[in-house]
């Protein structure tokens, strides 16, 4: 923290996505201006003063629209200094509006949809490493400062390339990301910075010099307390990396690893990406056209980047641990085995044949994907698919309907709230590329791994355990309404089903149907819960009381079941949905719910066809998975002899692991 200085005054962050990268740009090259030493600070969340010098120290006030900030400054020129940063600010920090973040009604996306075979082969796209410097030879002072220039205009290039377009063929929202990259590489402190360190010979190479600058700024937004702003630190370590490749004239996956995706330019080839871990931002950003598959160093299957990728078809194989996988060699691998090859002797041909064999089911299975799955002895089961935009609706051949549509993904990038009516829209568009099945809107769901960018929460030391889904709405329950708003608008046009997320208590439930009461919903409106806390499940008979249905959130009932953090790959090989403490949970629900309530599971476990199967023994109707799952989940149902089933299922209730439930699948 920096002192205040003694001329000041106060501003409101008037643009709509507050003091973002860019506004916070113009607000540092001002104050750079004059002769007076500027601090910032946010009086809305008491954070600050920091020195308005800096891009990273502005960037971490977290000034959003609506928030107060106190611009202070001392020195000969403070007096202008203030007068014209308020100016800006009354001007909106000159940023200019944009559709960025908007989610879209309707699906644009070119090439979304990948094989959804989990397995690939193709040669590696490899973006998990630290650019190599070694091979650097660096020059003197004038040479370097020369290079470290050449290398910010290089990669101001390709981002100004990527961004154009990315915001073709994806979206704005996704463009923006390298608007912030952009704004970066434009820090005059920053600049400054790698300059004064190759002319001091602090760190005498430009390489050197820029990545203990960039690095100096990841570990300040890694130090943010709100977590989209500590996430923020990814794009830092992106253009660090974009800016090391153009000086060590590499050509490197990163385009594809940085949310760059599609149109990157670097990378016209095919291939299997590989990451250290995959974020939400990657997984929708790859072009699933060029990207056949994704390998993910760090284990566990139900992060947010995992379920993304697998959404649009991508094949993932998570957790492949150290192995060394060369640039460019030949890789392979089936999810379903948990295998990964790299340089096999046959050249991937034995892989090559898996993906025909399973391309010739699939296609089997789409033939049929609009025909119900009816079991062998004559029980329909529905497979809905989950939704995280209009495009995963549109994309999900035979679905029944939607059983989860994530509504903080599909509004995920928006800087600021959703209104009602764009909402509606998105719902409605949702509800329309499936043909009008039933859609299940799951109320915002927040929290834990999921930071909403337009509700920063406060940091807890255990997001997991604090306040997630409707546990955040107690407290500030305007979002919610208009979010209720919304689902009713629809529901009176269209079948819908609302569900709320991470219910513990029956209190909850009541406090959850009372606000949706007041908003005097359309007849026909289902209401549910998400059963995901161990809790809720053991007290499912009273929590289940008059509601319409029930869905299992497999992932977080798994999570919380076995105590391991869905996203902490150390100890993702406890973290299976198959375990029988897991089943035997899901068991109790399906048993103990009142008479009339659907039980259905949305969780990732209801993707997977043999535990698919296995949920239906337990006397699961209702499954949601997916989209490109669906077709394939019905066929194999459509081959279930379910009292047969049942008995597996019966017996896998008292099995000792996992594993051993595996092994009878
Ligand atoms: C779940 O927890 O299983 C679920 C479907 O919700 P999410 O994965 O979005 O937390
Ligand atoms: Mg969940």
């Amino acid at each position: 923290m920096v002192a205040e200085g003694d001329s000041s005054t106060e501003v409101v962050v008037s643009n709509e996505h507050g003091l973002h990268a860019r506004p916070a740009a113009k607000v540092v090259g001002v104050a750079q201006r004059f002769d007076a030493k500027v601090t910032l600070t946010n009086l809305t969340t008491g954070k600050g003063p920091v020195d308005a010098g800096s891009l990273s120290m502005v960037a971490t006030l977290n000034a959003q629209q609506g928030h107060r900030l106190r611009i202070s400054a001392s020195g000969p020129e403070a007096d202008v200094a203030v007068a014209t940063l308020s100016a800006l600010a009354d001007r909106g920090f000159d940023d200019l509006p944009s559709e960025a973040g908007t989610a879209d009604a309707t699906p644009v996306r070119a090439g979304r949809s990948g094989s959804g075979l989990d397995v690939a082969v193709g040669p590696a796209i490899v973006a998990d490493q630290d650019v190599d410097l070694s091979g650097y030879q660096a020059g003197d002072v004038d040479v370097e400062r020369q290079r470290a220039k050449d290398g910010m205009r290089v990669a101001e290039e390709q981002l100004t390339a990527l961004r154009d377009e990315t915001a073709k063929t994806v979206g704005a929202a996704e463009a923006s990301i390298f608007d912030a990259q952009l704004a970066l590489l434009g820090d005059v402190m920053v600049q400054d910075a790698v300059f004064r360190a190759i002319t001091q010979g602090e760190d005498k190479s430009a390489p050197d010099a820029w990545k203990a600058a960039l690095d100096a700024v990841a570990a300040d937004f890694e130090g943010l307390d709100d977590p989209y702003q500590r996430e923020r630190a990814q794009d830092v370590r992106s253009v660090r990396d974009r800016v090391l490749r153009a000086l060590v004239g590499t050509a490197a996956g990163g385009d594809l690893a940085a949310g760059g995706g599609p149109g990157g330019g670097d990378h016209a080839a095919a291939g299997v990406l590989v990451v250290r871990e995959l974020d939400a931002a990657t997984a929708a950003g790859v072009d699933a056209e060029r990207i056949v598959g994704i390998a993910v160093r760090a284990a566990g299957t139900t992060g947010h980047g995992v379920i993304v990728a697998r959404s649009r078809g991508i094949p993932v194989i998570t957790g492949i641990g150290d192995v060394v996988v060369p640039a460019g060699a030949v890789v392979g691998f089936d999810a379903r085995a948990h295998e990964f090859v790299v340089g096999p002797a046959d050249g991937g041909e034995r892989l090559r044949a898996v993906v025909r064999g399973r391309a010739g089911e699939r296609e089997a299975a789409l033939a049929e994907a609009e025909r119900p799955a009816v079991t062998l002895d004559g029980t329909t089961i529905a497979v809905f698919a989950n939704v995280g935009s209009v495009q995963d609706a549109a994309d999900a051949r035979g679905a029944d309907g939607s059983g989860l549509v994530r509504t903080e993904v599909l509004f995920g990038e928006r800087r600021v709230a959703p209104t009602v009516e764009e909402q509606v829209e998105v719902f409605r568009a949702i509800a329309a590329a499936l043909h009008g099945k039933s859609i299940t809107i799951r109320t915002w769901d927040i929290g834990g791994d999921k930071p909403l960018a337009f509700l920063p929460q406060e940091r807890e030391a255990n997001p997991f355990l604090g306040e997630r889904g409707i546990r955040v709405f107690r407290r500030r329950p305007e979002l919610l309404r208009d979010q209720l708003t919304a689902i009713c608008r629809v529901a009176a046009e269209t079948p819908v089903q609302v569900m709320f997320p991470m219910v513990t208590t029956a209190e909850e439930v009541a406090w959850a149907r009372a606000e949706l009461a007041a908003l005097k919903p359309p007849e026909g409106l289902k209401v549910g819960i998400m059963i995901e806390v161990p809790a809720a499940a053991l007290r499912i008979t009273t929590l289940a009381a008059g509601l319409d249905f029930v869905s299992i959130g497999s992932n977080d009932l798994t999570q919380y079941t076995t105590a391991t953090d869905r996203g902490n790959s150390a100890v993702a090989g406890l973290a299976d949905g198959l375990d029988p403490a897991v089943l035997q949970l899901i068991d109790r629900v399906v048993r103990g719910v009142p008479d009339g309530v659907e039980v259905a599971v949305c969780g990732d476990l209801a993707s997977d066809p043999d535990a698919a199967v296995l949920l239906a023994g337990l006397g699961v109707h209702e499954l949601s998975a997916v989209g490109p799952q669906v077709p394939v989940i019905k066929a194999r149902l459509r081959q279930t002899d379910l009292a047969e089933a049942a008995t597996h299922a019966a017996a896998s209730l008292a099995m000792p692991s996992a594993t051993a439930v595996r092994a009878q699948l």
